[in-house]
């Protein structure tokens, strides 16, 4: 392997794009891949923990995040029907002097685009939708759909649950559907709250559904709601469709007068299936690897399926940067042994979505520092 291999990364999502700037920064020969033409602010909301938030001072975004994303004081979980408190978890200023970073909710849109604008320009192309992947021993062929080629020494699949990099690892297989949506909408926040103040950050919780809320901007003027809600199929073929405030209306009917209050407030709202993996068998082989949703997608009950991705790109680099690259299989099983039971962990607890539903410790989840936290060794694992 060359001294400073060439390191393509297939897709510039959460994770692609942590990774892109943090190996360039690492001084790595990166480039990233990403099939969208560009990318819009869709309506959606997203947390970042203090172990998200370590990353993004790696990459100099911090301050900035910290300056436009709101801050929740607490985590609340309420009950759906009657708002009582089922537990409270503080965040905000205890966030920054437990955990050393804050825990920020903002809006997903404006989270990607400062984290692209981060990356060194010319390092991130467009239109770039991977067709084929060909390792071929002495380095690996690149195809896409536009017709073009281009060579690469490493592969990083960050292309998501529908990964071409899985697929050619595994064979293809659809992930499967795990019997519940999410309601997705982001809106400016209505003057009536109902019957208590909004809180900053708040998940109501009812029989099987649940939806949790809150403000994705510091000035607390647009508000998002995501829900959990059983539905027993689901047209593979679509990757979300449009909903209505009827149905919203429908399904939280008798609800608390603030979730009320929200479904009134909806311009619009849209229906995402929960899909999930089984933990996969191989992560890697040869030239390429995958992380994030390509190889752990999980539902989004803990609001750490980003935050697993990006730590990974952050391990993945710090791999690279302790092993260097003449040993790859090395390499990669040091970043496997390194992130496959803290993600399976957090796969399965999303899974079961039991978090934050009473007054647990979030430590070991919000604590973790990628960068400090000692490497396990890959043949003791
Ligand atoms: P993605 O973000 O899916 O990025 C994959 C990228 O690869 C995309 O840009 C795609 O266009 C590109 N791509 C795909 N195929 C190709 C190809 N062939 N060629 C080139 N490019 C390609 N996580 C949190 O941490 N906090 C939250 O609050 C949160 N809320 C969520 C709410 C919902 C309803 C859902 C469904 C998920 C939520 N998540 C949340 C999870 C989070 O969205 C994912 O875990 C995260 O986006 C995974 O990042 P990724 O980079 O692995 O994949």
């Amino acid at each position: 392997m060359k001294q400073n291999p060439r390191i393509a990364i297939i897709g510039a999502g959460l994770g692609g794009t942590a990774g892109a700037a943090l190996m360039a920064k690492a001084g790595f020969n990166v480039k990233v891949y990403e099939q969208a033409p560009a990318f819009a602010r869709i309506g959606a909301g997203i947390h970042l923990g203090p172990n998200v938030m370590k990353v993004m001072r790696a990459m100099g975004i911090e301050d900035e995040l910290n300056r436009i994303g709101a801050h929740p004081d607490y985590w609340y979980s309420r009950d759906g029907i009657t708002g009582e408190v089922m537990a409270q978890i503080p965040l905000g200023d205890y966030a920054v002097s437990h955990y050393g970073a804050s825990y920020l909710t903002v809006h997903r849109g404006d989270f990607h685009k400062l984290m692209t604008d981060a990356l060194p320009p010319g390092i991130l192309e467009f239109n770039k939708k991977l067709s084929k992947v060909e390792d071929l021993g002495d380095k690996v062929v690149l195809s896409f759909a536009d017709g073009t080629t281009e060579e690469a020494d490493i592969v990083v699949g960050a292309d998501g649950i529908n990964s071409k990099i899985r697929d050619t690892l595994l064979g293809s297989e659809l992930p499967k559907y795990t019997g519940y949506v999410a309601h997705r909408a982001v809106f400016p926040t209505p003057l009536d709250s109902g019957a208590l103040p909004f809180d900053m950050c708040c998940k109501w919780w009812a029989g099987n559904d649940h939806m949790m809320v809150y403000f994705v901007t510091r000035k607390k003027d647009e508000i998002y709601y995501v829900t959990g809600v059983p539905e027993s199929t689901w047209d593979m073929s679509k990757s979300w469709e449009p909903c209505s405030k009827d149905e919203m209306r429908r399904v939280f009917g008798g609800w608390h007068s603030s979730v009320q209050a929200l479904i009134e407030g909806t311009q619009e709202v849209t229906r995402w299936p929960l899909l999930e993996r089984d933990p996969l068998p191989l992560w890697s082989r040869g030239r390429m690897v995958l992380l994030g949703d390509a190889c752990h997608p999980m539902k989004p009950h803990m609001a750490q399926g980003a935050a697993m991705a990006i730590e990974d790109a952050a391990i993945l680099t710090r791999c690279f940067q302790e092993m260097g690259f003449t040993d790859l299989d090395a390499v990669f099983n040091l970043y496997e042994a390194n992130r496959a039971e803290r993600a399976s962990k957090v796969q399965l607890v999303s899974h079961n979505n039991t978090w934050l539903k009473t007054n647990e410790n979030p430590d070991w989840c919000f604590g973790y520092d990628v960068f400090t936290t000692p490497l396990v060794d890959a043949k003791k694992n």
